[in-house]
């Protein structure tokens, strides 16, 4: 089936901002021509999109699906006065709450509501303890249910035991395995592990080696807060990004999220190894853990939204305020530069060094928005529009490997009313789970080892 795109204004590239005048030819799942009199014969489903300008679909580089039903959940503990207190008291009781039935439920809400917001691939850090056995084939069934692509991991951890810490590197391992055998087309496969001060050597050498034999980059959650280089500190005499980077987990091909508590030397072995890191402003908002120092950072610097739903609209602009609050400098098309890099991930474990760009052969990953921009929009004004103007109310219609997945602002896949109500029903189950745990016991090490760790 071929498609039409007809009368838009294109965005070639977002970084360097490239418009381009001219239909868009989908064919076979990728962009078959750009210009005019393109299909002749007429044999194409035309899309009129005058008046719309189409650009590249958005990639979220570090999102959690599984916290999708946790909007609104119960909270009946003391409010929580640290990260930590955070993880213990709310997300690692969510996690331990999750069935299969829920994720399944979380997946398909998630990969709905990204694809709303123009979002066309999610890189995904998945936990749930309880339901570690074929939890990746469920999350990647629901989102290519909903249509939408994806690169997805188990956080590898020993806070729930040496079982559970063994059963997430063998689900990473048969998802690897399964990707690999084409069961998922639309899904890639990392190594996740989840952070340094949940994690033993054995652990991490564990990931690491399954890295290595499986040819896949790490997912892991990188000085986050404070208490994860206190911990690498006082139980390794290491910084957190040392410690990861001695043990081979940081490679060109692995992704790390957060990267707020680095010093200077450790940035500089970030930069090294070429390991893409994601830069979640909201969440670091939200969790009051600090600003990360995007000037140390180096070039392969993403953007991902730690769970908080999936619009990189809003993530680019908070991004860029809080930039921008630090002190007036910010270029305009920072933004786009970092969600340029999230393309470049998804694309390097997609193998398609065109995705994120709209050009003949890419894949077709493509957003249609019904934006009547109300000045010229042109190469220069492209990042004032989309910090000052683009929303993702914009999105009209969505595609992914060619195929329509959002038409006239709904998914087309799925019926959304159905998704709703097993949204509804699997978090009312949820939250009732979520009421019989209590808080998570485990602490790391926040002795420093100049203290003798005692
Ligand atoms: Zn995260």
């Amino acid at each position: 089936m071929s498609l039409l795109l007809t009368g838009a204004t294109v965005v070639a590239s977002l970084h360097p901002p490239t418009l381009v005048g001219g239909d868009v030819l989908v064919s076979g799942g990728r962009v078959a021509a750009i210009g005019t009199g393109l299909d002749q014969a007429g044999s194409a489903q035309r899309i009129d999109c005058s008046g719309c300008v189409v650009v590249p679909g958005n990639v979220c580089a570090h999102t959690h699906a599984y916290s999708a039903l946790a909007r609104g959940m119960p909270y009946h503990l003391p409010p929580p006065t640290s990260f930590l207190e955070i993880l213990q008291r709310v997300w690692w009781r969510l996690d331990r709450a999750l069935d299969l039935p829920a994720i399944r439920a979380s997946g398909l809400v998630a990969a709905r509501e990204a694809l709303l917001a123009g979002t066309t691939t999610l890189v995904d850090h998945h936990a749930s303890p309880n339901a570690i056995d074929g939890s990746l084939d469920v999350l990647a069934a629901a989102f290519e249910q909903v249509g939408i692509r994806s690169v997805l991991c188990y956080e590898v951890t020993d806070r729930d035991g040496p079982e559970r810490a063994d059963a997430g590197v063998e689900e990473n391992r048969g998802f690897l395995r399964r990707v690999a055998e084409g069961r998922w087309p639309l899904a890639r496969g990392m190594v996740g592990a989840h952070a340094s001060f949940t994690l033993s050597d054995e652990t991490l050498a564990a990931c690491v080696a399954l890295a290595h034999e499986a040819r896949a980059g790490i997912h892991v959650h990188l000085a986050e807060d404070q208490a994860d280089e206190a911990d690498a500190e006082a139980r390794f005499g290491l910084r957190a990004a040392h410690r990861l980077a001695n043990a081979g987990a940081l490679s060109d091909a692995s992704l790390a999220a957060h990267a707020v508590h680095l010093t200077a030397a450790e940035a500089e072995v970030l930069r090294a190894s070429d390991v893409t890191v994601a830069h979640n402003p909201r969440s670091n908002m939200n969790n009051a853990v600090g600003r990360a120092p995007l000037a140390w950072l180096g070039p392969r610097l993403a953007l991902g939204t730690d769970g908080i739903g999936a619009d990189m609209f809003e993530e680019s602009r908070a991004a860029y305020l809080r930039l921008q609050e630090d002190g007036l400098d910010t270029p305009a098309g920072w933004p786009l530069t970092a969600l340029t890099e999230g393309s470049a991930l998804a694309g390097r474990l997609f193998d398609e060094p065109a995705l994120g760009r709209i050009e003949v052969g890419a894949p077709a990953d493509l957003v249609v928005l019904d934006y009547a921009a109300p000045t010229p929009l042109t190469d220069d004004s492209l990042a004032s529009h989309w910090i000052f103007g683009l929303s993702a109310a914009s999105v009209r219609d969505v595609l992914v490997g060619g195929e329509l997945v959002v038409h006239d602002r709904e998914v087309t896949r799925v019926d959304a009313d159905e998704l709703a109500l097993e949204a509804r029903d699997e978090s009312r189950r949820l939250w009732e789970r979520l009421e019989r745990i209590g808080p998570h016991p485990f602490s790391p090490n926040l002795a420093p080892a100049s203290a003798g760790g005692t």
